[in-house]
């Protein structure tokens, strides 16, 4: 490969204001094709060649002609890596082969099983071998790659597997995506599919910093590989370390394989980053015993990976195998169990809640659950722990709760020495030291003191999060300081700070303190909705608090309704209403409405599309039919609402997508007779996921 970059030192040699163009354009063509090969093999095989120093030379030379000879520059050169504006809102690109979600497996006889179908469906004897190529399964973000000539012109995000979002920009600063196929023969068009994703190392750096910013730091590796791709700004996504495995391909011309393994083969040799763990596997058994054996090794692995996906290699196979409406036949993926780790429970302390709630928390020995260290774990409440019967000392198991939230789920009891100590709640709030009430019927303690400190600060972070008033560059550290100098007394009070003010707070100049004032000021007319929620109103959330705003139109409105009237909304129960209604005869709403005016809080009429345009549900007509595990039928609706799209009772042309639940009625035969797209529960679980992803970052 290295004799294609023969270095012409005689032309290198010549300062770059005496080449003529035509020298210019002949020199950056080959410093194009040697940079990116170097940059190969620093980031897909991690093996370089040259120094550092040797690299940046190239880049600077390169750089130097590019200057000169503007007209030079063209989309693949390595300079244009970083550096493209941001955008307004990502495009959307429809992938010429839809990007379909796998089936699960979660279990041997699950695995079992799908080989079973593979062989009936096949014409197979039971006793054949089927080969199948057995891959780590990363937990990031999917993307499709369209190389036009061997030149990266497209990358776009899985979206709903038919239409993705266009994010070139984005995907071109990933070093590890060749710009340009590195064989002399591409293939006129071909799209690959890979996985960007981020090593857990990475993430927890991210979110170092995250937090020393006051930033919300990120739930897992996967929101932060998605979040960061996911950037109207490239350089932002630049910043981030992301890294991509390719895993297949999609639509392709002018070249065919005839296996899977075939196509990885090729994706590497044409400079593409597969993964070096992939596996090609003689029948089930052997496919069991590679799943297995990475199960027992899964922490080692340094990027998020939740199973294995196993795909029958021949595509002949693959072909007659075709897909269900959702899912290949020809692909399964096997989830790796949650797994469990046992570790001392050191202490249980207390914390105090937004409404007041005392939450009891386990302080735990670090430990490493799923590649992500735990070191607290929330208890819920007294019940719980009396429950478990967890006292202070015990070793306990932990797990994370969907893969996400820490919990525990047991206590070892024959590890008890007899030292362990019970806990009891306080009876007094440990923030502020006010009595704390537990009425008789329910399982939460709270702290009645109404100017409970712990209460405000968590009250202020409900206020300025995204749901609610949506206040950027005002984290934990800084509520803090504001309440513990007595600055803020309520959420009004922020609508007075000025700048001066904050530039006496620590670690706040001039220009970070604009920021929070502008960003505060932004949210003077956040939509009513938002308001409502952010008013921290009992079991007032997010969905309520849009009905609410919807139905009222105003905030005088809502405040005047009748427990009747509030009564007769549909989506609002009894309790709510009630909660509603007395929360706006109490003198301290009165109050903090009355300041809220004054400083010029005046919330817009309701957003009509919150949701961004890149959601997946913005301006399709969506039908349910069926019961969904994960949701309420209500609450599905409202979600489709909140993120763009419009609900429909029935099913007709202009429907753009049916959702399938258990027991699907008449509605789900129609869809089928028009022809109309339809999704089970996790597909559209999948949906509302990415389009709560792009309103996050
Ligand atoms: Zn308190």
């Amino acid at each position: 490969m290295e004799s294609r970059f023969e270095q012409d030192l005689s032309l290198r040699s010549k300062p770059v204001k005496e080449l003529t163009l035509n020298e210019a354009r002949q020199e950056a063509e080959k410093l194009r094709r040697e940079i990116e090969y170097h940059n190969y093999r620093y980031y897909v095989l991690n093996a370089p060649v040259i120094s550092d120093a040797e690299y940046d030379e190239l880049f600077r030379r390169l750089v130097e002609i590019e200057e000169r000879f503007p007209e030079l520059v063209t989309p693949d050169s390595p300079t244009q890596r970083v550096g493209a504006p941001p955008a307004e809102e990502f495009g959307a690109v429809t992938h010429r082969l839809p990007m379909l979600s796998l089936d699960n497996a979660f279990n041997e006889d699950e695995l079992r099983a799908f080989d079973e179908r593979v062989k009936r469906m096949l014409g197979l004897s039971p006793s054949t071998s089927v080969e199948y190529v057995c891959e780590l399964k990363l937990d990031g973000l999917a993307v499709n790659l369209t190389y036009e000539n061997g030149v990266f012109v497209r990358g776009a995000t899985r979206g709903d597997g038919i239409t993705g979002e266009d994010v070139t920009a984005n995907l071109r600063t990933v070093r590890s995506i060749p710009l340009r196929m590195l064989i002399d023969d591409p293939p006129p068009f071909i799209e690959v599919r890979g996985e960007v994703f981020m090593t857990v190392r990475d993430f927890e750096l991210l979110n170092r910093q995250r937090v020393e910013r006051g930033e919300q730091p990120f739930m897992n590796p996967r929101n932060a590989a998605a979040g960061s791709v996911r950037q109207l700004d490239p350089k932002v996504t630049a910043e981030r370390r992301l890294d991509i495995f390719c895993y297949g391909v999609g639509h392709v011309e002018g070249i065919s394989f005839e296996t899977h393994w075939q196509a990885l083969e090729f994706l590497k040799r044409a400079g593409f980053k597969v993964n070096p763990d992939n596996r090609l596997c003689c029948g089930i058994d052997e496919v069991i015993q590679h799943c297995i054996d990475w199960t027992e090794r899964r922490h080692e692995i340094p990027y998020p990976a939740d199973g294995m996906v196993i795909k029958v290699n021949q595509i002949r196979y693959q072909e007659l195998l075709g897909t269900t409406a959702h899912h290949p036949r020809w692909a399964i993926a096997y989830k790796f169990p949650a797994e469990q780790k046992t570790t001392l429970l050191k202490d249980i302390i207390v914390q105090v809640g937004r409404t007041g709630a005392l939450t009891p928390v386990a302080v735990l020995e670090p430990v490493e659950v799923d590649g992500v260290v735990i070191t607290s774990a929330t208890l819920h409440n007294e019940d719980q722990i009396r429950r478990l019967d967890v006292r202070i000392g015990d070793t306990v198991i932990v797990q994370r709760a969907g893969g996400v939230i820490p919990e525990i789920v047991g206590v070892v009891k024959e590890r008890r020495t007899g030292d362990e100590r019970e806990f009891t709640m306080p009876k007094r709030c440990p923030v502020c030291g006010g009595e704390v009430y537990k009425p008789p019927d329910e399982v939460v303690a709270r702290c009645i003191n109404p100017t409970c400190p712990a209460k405000l600060e968590n009250w202020l972070k409900h206020w300025c999060s995204r749901d609610a008033m949506n206040i950027e560059h005002i984290g934990p550290k800084l509520i803090k300081q504001l309440v513990d100098r007595g600055m803020v007394s309520d959420p009004a009070d922020l609508y007075a700070l000025t700048r001066w003010q904050l530039m006496g707070l620590e670690r706040m100049g001039e220009k970070s303190a604009e920021n929070v004032i502008s960003e505060i000021e932004k949210s003077k007319t956040a939509s009513l909705d938002r308001l409502i929620f952010a008013l921290g109103i009992r079991h007032v959330g997010a969905r309520t608090a849009r009905i609410l705003s919807e139905h009222f139109g105003s905030l005088e409105r809502l405040s005047e309704a009748s427990l009747e009237e509030l009564m007769n909304i549909p989506e609002i129960g009894p309790e709510t209403a009630r909660s509603i209604y007395d929360y706006f005869r109490m003198e301290s709403t009165r109050e903090l409405l009355e300041k809220l005016r004054k400083y010029g809080v005046r919330p817009s009429a309701v957003e009509k599309v919150a949701a961004p345009v890149e959601s997946p549900f913005v301006g399709k007509t969506v039908v349910f039919t069926g019961e969904l595990d994960s949701y309420t039928r209500s609450e599905a609706e409202a979600l489709v609402q909140q993120y763009g799209g419009k609900v429909a009772s029935s099913v007709s042309r202009s429907t753009d997508l049916v959702v399938v639940g258990r027991n699907p009625g008449s509605k789900y035969q129609r869809a089928l007779e028009l022809g109309i797209r339809t999704i089970n529960e996790e597909e559209f679980l999948e949906m509302v996921k990415q389009a709560k992803g792009t309103m996050g970052e």
